[in-house]
């Protein structure tokens, strides 16, 4: 008999709609404990509650929480997949963290809820018995931390929420889903093709992320540089340029070695060095930046925290982002 480890982080997923005031919170007891019986014909069903979280309020720490129990189930050798319940909120940064930092024989699935467990048309049953699926499946290994939610499934690192409340939020901006789950099947049609990763134990590095506007001066890079900050991800403008009265703050982190990684605030596409004008993206390649081809800003900023934590040499920097 299969055996899937399923952790509960919080999240809508794990919350139900106070029939008072309306309000969704956590309840005494996990909805999505009565329905574990669905799986259990078939599947032993493993069940913990790591903790009971609205994702906002899930920080690296507790990322590295939920690495370290999966750790445990890799060393024990007794698990053949493992599914993560998790807030939508900050579920994809979760998502690449985990896939950053582990080496998994098994599939690892996050899914979670647009709306909660006891709402008419939830997302919360059907997302959890899809991702048990999804990690059931043997084309799930090797394709990297897996997010699954209504009916496809995404790669961790490229998968990003869209919308605030349709339960259609989850998107591959450029890339697409890698597969679907229609009705029993899980389908793939893509698959990564590289893979790398990071087996971090501790979080120690201060990395931050700013979105570059029109207008933009070196203000908030000026005041970055006054703190402790290790590395800084910018969601600069189109294929990647920043305006050029940004320059003299970004300079300024540059020269106090913080790792500057350059990313897009556009929806689609890649970032790129392709214009030389001042501020364009060629001339912050020569003064030390570096560029996150495919990566949002804040799958860019889990990455640089990550490889931060395990190396500081700057050539080496580079070569991890292309
Ligand atoms: N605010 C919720 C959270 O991320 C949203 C959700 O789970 O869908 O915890």
């Amino acid at each position: 008999m299969k055996r899937i480890l399923l952790l509960h982080t919080g999240g809508t997923i794990s919350m139900s709609t106070d029939q008072r005031t309306g309000a969704v919170k956590p309840s005494d007891e996990h909805p999505l404990h009565k329905y574990s019986h669905l799986f259990e014909e078939n599947i032993e069903i493993v069940e913990e509650d790591i903790f009971q979280l609205p994702s906002p309020h899930v920080t690296l720490q507790h990322m590295l929480d939920i690495q370290k129990r999966l750790a445990e189930a890799i060393e024990e050798d007794r698990i053949d997949g493992a599914v993560i319940t998790h807030g939508t909120d900050t579920l994809e940064e979760t998502a690449y963290f985990l896939d950053l930092t582990l080496d998994a024989p098994f599939p690892i699935v996050l899914t979670g809820a647009m709306r909660p467990t006891d709402e008419i048309g939830s997302d919360g049953v059907s997302n959890l018995q899809n991702a048990i699926w999804t990690a059931l499946a043997p084309g799930s290994s090797d394709k990297g931390v897996l997010v699954v939610m209504n009916e496809e499934i995404h790669t961790a690192r490229y998968v990003t929420k869209t919308h605030t409340t349709n339960v259609a939020t989850f998107r591959t901006p450029t890339f697409g889903p890698i597969g679907i789950v229609s009705k029993h099947e899980v389908r793939f049609f893509q698959k990564l093709v590289f893979d790398e990763n990071y087996p971090i134990q501790n979080i120690t590095k201060k990395v931050y992320l700013l979105k570059a506007y029109a207008d933009m001066d070196s203000t908030l890079f000026e005041a970055l540089a006054s703190t402790e900050i290790d590395g800084l991800v910018i969601e600069a403008l189109g294929a990647g340029n920043m305006p050029p009265a940004t320059l003299p703050g970004i300079k300024r982190l540059l020269d106090k070695n913080v790792a500057i990684v350059i990313t897009s605030r556009a929806f689609n596409g890649i970032a790129q060095d392709i214009y030389a004008y001042k501020g364009g993206g060629k001339h912050l390649k020569e003064l030390g930046a570096i560029f996150a081809p495919g990566l949002t800003g804040i799958k860019a900023r889990i990455k640089l925290q990550v490889i931060l934590e395990q190396e500081n040499s700057a050539d080496l920097m580079k070569t991890r982002f292309n």
